[in-house]
């Protein structure tokens, strides 16, 4: 049988700013069609910049790959603009959501679909789609982004990148300023995306315990290297794991807090 190969595969990069300030030294990582994969690892530790360079968005911060290759789905990103990525179907929801804060929530999905030459009978499929995956946004359809709360707002982000109708879906901090049941309901939502339509997706979190309990699969940098890569069930059992690199104290019960 022929090995499938996987949909992103990024092989050893490294990585700048400014010619000067190295972010990533020899990162590795890949995504299988309807995997669902976490990025894990403390703050500054180059999950953003990983997504970046996934997405060919670096150049635009004065940030370069020096060192080894990514490909999607066959694609050398390196030479592939960022709208092409998305026609590709390689779509980000950047941290911190970014809405337009004067278009209404529905608005904001629209410009989601804009990219892609849809009729209007398929974006408003499309519409109906997200619609039913957040059923909230169809309640704030008229509501200008910038009057809704943090959690709405991550889940138009989230919308209108499924409006362009992604094969890998792209998460940077998901979980940022929401409130803990709201995090949950976003992350079952896009778990059930993968399963009914076999979305797949890469996410960076900090908060390695949402992401463990819905991925397949985990990779923690530190200061820009991989320090560990597994199965999200390996690396929830490992709380040697934990304690040093995810800043979760073990207590004797097996139970997990927060460091402080
Ligand atoms: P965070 O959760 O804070 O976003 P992160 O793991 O995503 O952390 P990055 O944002 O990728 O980490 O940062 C990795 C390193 O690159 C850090 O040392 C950071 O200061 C640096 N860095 C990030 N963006 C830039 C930039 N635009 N210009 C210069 N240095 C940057």
């Amino acid at each position: 049988m022929a090995v499938q190969q996987p949909l992103l595969s990024i092989t050893g990069i490294s990585a700048s700013y400014s010619h000067t300030i190295a972010a990533l030294h020899n990162v590795s990582l890949e995504v299988r069609a309807g995997e669902i994969v976490a990025l894990l690892g403390a703050n500054g530790a180059g999950k953003s910049t990983t997504l970046k360079a996934v997405s060919n968005l670096l150049p635009a911060q004065r940030g370069k790959i020096t060192g080894g290759s990514i490909h999607f789905d066959g694609h050398d990103v390196s030479t592939t603009s960022p709208s092409k990525l998305v026609r590709l179907g390689l779509v980000q929801v950047l941290e911190g959501r970014h809405c337009f804060r004067a278009l209404s929530i529905e608005e904001n999905l629209i410009v989601g679909g804009l990219g892609r030459s849809s009729s209007r009978s398929e974006l408003a499929q499309d519409l109906e789609r997200v619609y039913a995956t957040f059923p909230r946004l169809k309640q704030k359809r008229r509501t200008a982004a910038g009057l809704t709360s943090g959690g709405e707002q991550q889940m138009a982000a989230i919308g209108r990148a499924l409006m362009a109708r992604p094969r890998l879906l792209i998460l940077d901090e998901p979980s940022m300023g929401l409130a803990p049941l709201v995090v949950q309901d976003i992350f079952r939502r896009l778990k059930g995306l993968n399963q009914s339509d076999g979305l797949s997706i890469l996410l960076a979190e900090q908060n390695s315990t949402i992401a463990l309990r819905h991925a397949d699969r985990a990779a923690i940098l530190e200061v820009g290297v991989t320090v560990v890569e597994g199965t999200a069930a390996d690396l929830r059992a490992r709380d040697d794991i934990k304690a040093f690199y995810l800043g979760q104290a073990v207590t004797p019960a097996g139970s997990h807090t927060r460091a402080a």
